[in-house]
């Protein structure tokens, strides 16, 4: 059976602005899946679903794990604020499943559909400020270079497009939106009229009119839309009001047309428009701004350079090659916890100046550095006999030292569990602590899944919770694990966990929902008082 994909913008988060079509479909799905605030704004919609909600910037794998459960058969409803073709979920997924060789005719339905984005839902707040052409442009420089989004301010600025900024400022980007000013003053007077709307059509709704020069004395934050008028938008009784025309046609205060209806039309009352393929010479003169293709042109060579573009090639404004930053955790080995000067000195090579180098509590640095060529980088480190890892949500063995290799028995095991999962993507990141000794001095017991070596033979612990105010450790599952086993034991419970986890469940979660992973029982252990979540997490 196959199952559908419903890609769901559902506006501004009011349930009067959800279209008809829209809550249907939230309604006729099994499963929900959407980034936690937007599945809290829908709540009141869903009856039987099954919600699958994570956190922000794990856009990719919630469209991951839609695109699994429709080829499951299910039919899942994946939800975006706004429309989900704008900065939504609605390009992500059909990435995802071309990704996976899939085609209309023979791959799961899918069915997009459109909500009200922000630039039209704080449009309507503010007056009437998109009546001419009109751009977004989201100042979120993590999928985006910041080189990139300057050039299309600029380009949007001097075409005087009426702009929505998306995503203008949040905790650690505060520079983005002062940046967007400065280049918009370059082209637009300080008094252009700018709204500011915040969380339109929700309970928290704020709506400010300000100017361009005095925009940045407001609070502007991440559920800020900012809307800034072009040359021709003025304010009228505190609303943003962008006529429809440059030069206009029309008079307002009288019941009769200068033009009659056939005139209107007529190249000489309208010298700024192309006229079979040419423009007016006179056009300049005649309405004293440049011509749309000039604006045009001017935009497109601003974002491309003025040489670049040539008959066999034309235009490209990404052209230019994005560097990007390559990150990875190094440590020494498996067992051995001792670094060399020689592989300091090829960690300090490798990340030079533009570079970073963290240490973590998880026996590894972590290297993040610019580049285009990452394999150069893995081949230096690794001439040095340095163990390289990904990192993220990828499953991490930390294994103690083995009181310096002298308890050096169960080291191959853990070496061969290192080969054959290390790195390998999971639902959520995942430590493996394994320890050489029933002391476990390392805390083996406390990780995600435990494994201790004693007499002979290999302890299991399962669904540890390091960190947090709810921390606690795993529980014992079995004991006397010949070690012929262990390797195959482990690789099962991983397969299982990433196969049936949910997307960002740790595994402690999914030990707790499952209840049993391979055969083994999870048992609960009484809470001895329960704990308000903290704001930040635990
Ligand atoms: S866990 Fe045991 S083998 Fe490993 S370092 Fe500690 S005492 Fe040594």
């Amino acid at each position: 059976m196959k199952g559908k994909l419903l890609v769901v913008g559902f506006g501004p988060g009011s349930f009067e602005h959800i279209t008809k079509r829209a809550e249907d479909a939230i309604k006729e799905s099994d499963c929900i899946i959407g980034y936690k605030t937007y599945v809290d704004l829908i709540r009141g919609l869903l009856t039987h679903q099954e919600v699958i909600s994570t956190g922000m910037s794990e856009e990719v794998s919630r469209a991951q794990a839609a695109v699994r459960l429709a080829e499951e058969g299910k039919v899942v409803a994946v939800i975006s604020s706004g429309d989900a073709g704008v900065y939504g979920m609605a390009g992500l997924i059909y990435e995802v499943l071309i990704e996976k060789g899939w085609t209309e005719e023979k791959g799961v339905e899918v069915e997009v559909i459109p909500g009200i984005s922000a630039i039209n839902s704080c449009a309507s707040l503010l007056g009437a400020p998109v009546m001419h052409d009109a751009c977004t442009i989201s100042l979120s420089d993590h999928l985006t270079p910041w080189k990139i989004i300057e050039k299309r301010i600029d380009a949007a600025g001097q075409a005087d497009f009426v702009i929505a900024l998306y995503n203008p400022k949040s905790g650690k980007r505060t520079r983005q939106i002062t940046e967007a000013q400065r280049i918009l003053l370059q082209y637009r007077s300080p008094n252009t009229p700018v709204g500011l709307v915040k969380s339109a059509y929700r309970d928290s709704q704020h709506v400010v009119i300000t100017t361009l020069e005095k925009m940045l004395d407001h609070d502007i934050g991440m559920l800020t839309t900012v809307v800034i008028g072009n040359s021709s938008t003025f304010l009228y009784d505190n609303k943003l009001i962008t006529p429809r025309g440059y030069q206009r046609k029309y008079t307002l205060d009288t019941a009769e047309q200068r033009l009659k209806p056939h005139e209107r039309l007529r190249r000489e009352n309208e010298p700024w428009a192309l006229h079979e393929g040419k423009e007016e010479q006179t056009v300049e003169k005649a309405i004293n701004v440049d011509s749309p293709l000039d604006l045009a042109m001017e935009a497109l060579i601003k974002l491309d350079g003025p040489n670049k573009s040539t008959d066999d090639q034309p235009m490209n404004p990404m052209h230019e090659k994005v560097e990007s930053i390559f990150e990875l955790a190094v440590s020494p080995g498996v067992a051995n916890k001792r670094i060399t000067p020689k592989q300091m000195l090829a960690i300090a090579e490798v990340v030079g100046e533009r570079g970073t180098m963290e240490y973590t509590p998880h026996h590894q640095i972590i290297l993040r550095i610019p580049t285009e060529d990452p394999s150069d980088i893995t081949s230096k480190l690794q001439e040095t006999g340095l163990l390289l890892s990904p990192t993220g949500d990828v499953f991490q063995l930390k294994a103690c030292d083995f009181c310096d290799g002298e308890k050096s028995d169960p080291i191959p095991y853990a070496e061969e569990i290192q080969q054959k999962l290390g790195g390998l993507e999971l639902p959520k990141e995942l430590r493996l602590g394994f320890n050489g000794c029933g002391m476990a001095c390392y805390g083996a017991v406390n990780e995600d899944i435990g494994v201790v070596y004693r007499k002979g033979k290999f302890d299991l612990f399962l669904g540890g919770k390091v960190v947090g105010r709810t921390a606690h450790p795993a529980q014992a599952v079995a004991e006397g694990i010949p070690p012929e086993e262990i390797v195959g034991v482990i690789d099962t419970i991983i397969q299982e966990y990433k196969e049936k986890g949910h997307p960002n469940e740790r595994f402690f979660k999914y030990f707790k929902r499952v209840r049993e992973v391979q055969g083994y029982q999870h048992r609960d252990i009484a809470p001895v008082i329960e704990l308000e979540p903290a704001p930040c997490g635990d």
